[in-house]
């Protein structure tokens, strides 16, 4: 490898307890849902995931059918690991997770023993790693018992293939049950992956005062709503942007002129605050002391760079998250 990571990586970068747990984890971590893929520019993924630790994220996140095609953000990471990363294994926290469609037949998706413990398999493989720091049931499953697939949580972190365990998509009520069975097992469960952002607030419902009476830490997925809580959507829809790459989750019907209106009215209380758009949109989150991390996905370095200034100032008096209420209509 010619890659040594920066003297100063923890020079600038917060850490937050997650949970009641003794892990900590950095205030932004870097998600590889996107632009990791087979069909993805190998030299800008790269530069993306080197930049990140240089800059003192040490948590990356992954899932067993993130790519395209599933299974390839894996084995493209594993690639950067081996050149880049190894040396530096025991400064990162690397997470996958297991509990969307990812093989023919009946054992390759949602939650049983067979596919969560199967799958952590192929997905150490593809990674050339010996554990993940933190494994996921990546969704509830409505058929399958909970005891059986918080079971294999349990028998995956006693099998030393991961250090803790979490959940992901979880409602609050499935949350408390599951956290009840792992406390029995002594599962060391430490962390929630819900969807968080200024526009979609579900987990202020019920789910964040669930994990705090659990102890639980929360890392909080689409931050940025996909791109929409960045200036990039200000002023139409860019060719080289999520909204306008066929397949994607973010549908350009998405962006109506009333969301149009919404992120430029956000985008002026963030330049008051000397801050970009997506900036505000993670310092937001980070208000809550009980958002231990924030997820964020970026498809060039340049954006990293941009994100990564939202911690200089993460303050927001009442009356400026009133003005943010108010044009979200909450
Ligand atoms: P974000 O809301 O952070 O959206 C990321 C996208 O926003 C980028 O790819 C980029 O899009 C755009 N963007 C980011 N920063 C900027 C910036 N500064 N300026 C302009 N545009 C910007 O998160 P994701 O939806 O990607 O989710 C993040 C991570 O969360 C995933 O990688 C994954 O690890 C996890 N996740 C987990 C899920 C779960 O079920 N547990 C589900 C979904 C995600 P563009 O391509 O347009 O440049």
């Amino acid at each position: 490898s010619n890659y040594n990571a920066a003297d100063s990586r923890y020079d600038t970068m917060d850490y937050r307890r997650c949970g009641k747990s003794g892990l900590k984890l950095p205030l932004l971590s870097l998600g590889l849902w996107h632009n990791f893929g087979d069909h993805d520019d190998q030299d800008n993924a790269r530069e993306i995931l080197q930049t990140a630790f240089d800059n003192g994220i040490t948590h990356f996140d992954l899932a067993n059918n993130y790519g395209p095609p599933y299974g390839s953000a894996e084995s493209n990471f594993g690639k950067f690991f081996k050149q880049d990363f190894k040396q530096y294994r025991d400064e990162l926290i690397i997470s996958s997770k297991a509990g969307w469609d990812m093989w023919p037949g009946p054992y390759g998706n949602f939650g049983s023993r067979k596919y969560l413990i199967a799958s952590l398999d192929q997905s150490l493989q593809r990674m050339g790693l010996d554990y993940v720091d933190i494994f996921y049931h990546h969704r509830p499953d409505p058929e399958t018992p909970l005891e059986e697939t918080m079971g294999a949580l349990d028998q995956i972190v006693r099998d030393g293939k991961a250090l803790y365990v979490g959940i992901s998509q979880y409602n609050a009520e499935e949350t408390a049950k599951a956290a009840k069975i792992l406390k029995d097992l002594k599962t060391p469960f430490i962390i929630h992956q819900p969807r968080y952002n200024m526009i979609d607030r579900w987990v202020e419902n019920g789910l964040m005062d669930t994990l705090e009476e659990n102890g639980l830490g929360s890392i909080v997925f689409s931050p940025l709503e996909q791109g929409i809580l960045t200036g990039k959507y200000l002023k139409g829809i860019p060719k080289d942007s999520r909204a306008a790459t066929e397949g994607s989750y973010l549908d350009k019907a998405q962006i109506t002129d009333e969301v149009v209106s919404q992120i430029q009215q956000l985008n002026e209380l963030a330049e008051k605050r000397e801050q970009s758009l997506a900036q505000m949109a993670v310092a937001w989150l980070l208000k809550d002391q009980r958002v231990t991390s924030v997820l964020v996905g970026v498809s060039r370095k340049s954006q990293l760079e941009d994100n990564l200034k939202a911690i200089r100032n993460i303050h927001f008096s009442s009356e400026e998250l009133k003005k943010i209420d108010n044009i979200l209509n909450f």
